[in-house]
């Protein structure tokens, strides 16, 4: 049986695996994320407790993934500064010596939706996680969407729903993006206690899935994906997920002609089909792939 070493690098916690050729879990652990100088030692003790033929990480980004730059496979201008300009890649290459496949956490994520959960069989998806940010992983054509560097889709600009009161969101960087104005901190921000405390009837969900909505359908409108899977802690709620398929139905207003529309978005705007093992699930893709790339 061959093993792989599978990482989802968070920002505040890292989940370590060793999973077998058929993707079976053998050892599983969390860790805090401190600095490179703690954590990473950790990390390696943990795979290097096993003979593993490759490993992959899904990580948070930003993260260099050209791989024609000398920086490929560095942590770029993250706000998180220990890890800024980190080579993460490169860490892992000398301290294991095995094939090494990095992407960002959420590109991780589609991509084992993509082949294994919700949207298995299908060419394309959007990935999109809703927690302590927004983040959104793209699959075209089978393969995580990299281009320039890669897709932000957190921070999408969104036009302010009216009756919210915070309309300018708490992005540093942006004035009214969508991490800014839907994700769990902006959630707390805005009503003074957790989405976890707020009752299906308040105000905030509605608002809530109004800028969920825009996400869903501007990314009908620019890429086109085949799915739509929301996932995050903030989608625990289970009542958002019809909401946004009914303001996504309002906000395209009959423009897109299509039966996953006509349908009502059902099985286009979707849970995952892993549940929470999506993006760890990614990161033992991209050892595999890295395994047969070298
Ligand atoms: P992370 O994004 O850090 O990986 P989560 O996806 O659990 O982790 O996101 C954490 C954020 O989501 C927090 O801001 C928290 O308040 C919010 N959150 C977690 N669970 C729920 C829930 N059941 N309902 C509403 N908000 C939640
Ligand atoms: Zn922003």
């Amino acid at each position: 049986m061959k093993y792989y070493g599978a990482l989802e690098a968070g920002g505040t916690k890292m989940v370590l695996a060793v999973m077998d050729e058929n993707g079976e879990t053998v050892r599983q652990e969390s860790i805090p994320t401190k600095t490179p100088e703690e954590t990473m030692p950790e990390m390696l003790a943990f795979f290097r407790a096993y003979t593993i033929t490759g490993m992959g990480i899904g990580g948070f980004g930003p993260l260099n993934l050209d791989r024609s730059s000398p920086e490929y496979g560095h942590i770029m201008e993250t706000p998180k500064l220990p890890w800024r300009h980190f080579p993460l890649l490169q860490a892992f290459r000398d301290g294991l010596g095995v094939p090494v496949g990095l992407d960002t956490d959420v590109n991780a994520a589609a991509l084992a939706e993509a082949r294994l959960g919700a949207a298995k069989g299908k060419e394309s998806c959007l990935y999109v996680t809703v927690g302590t940010g927004v983040g959104g992983g793209v699959i075209i054509h089978g393969k995580p969407v990299h281009g320039l560097l890669h897709p932000e889709i957190g921070h999408i600009t969104v036009a302010p729903v009216p009756q919210d009161p915070m309309p300018g969101g708490i992005c540093p960087y942006h004035a009214h993006c969508l991490e800014g104005l839907a994700s769990g901190p902006a959630i707390e921000k805005r009503w003074g206690i957790s989405g976890r405390q707020l009752p299906p009837e308040h105000p905030a969900w509605e608002i809530e899935s109004a800028y969920l909505a825009q996400l869903c359908a501007n990314a009908m409108l620019t890429f086109s994906p085949e799915m739509i899977i929301l996932g995050g802690g903030v989608m625990q709620q289970k009542f958002l997920l019809p909401r946004i398929r009914e303001k996504t139905l309002k906000l395209l207003n009959g423009y897109i002609a299509h039966p996953a529309v006509s349908e009502g978005l059902e099985h286009y705007i979707v849970t995952p089909g892993l549940d929470t093992r999506s993006g760890i699930t990614g990161a033992w893709l991209l050892a595999r792939e890295a395994e047969n790339e070298q």
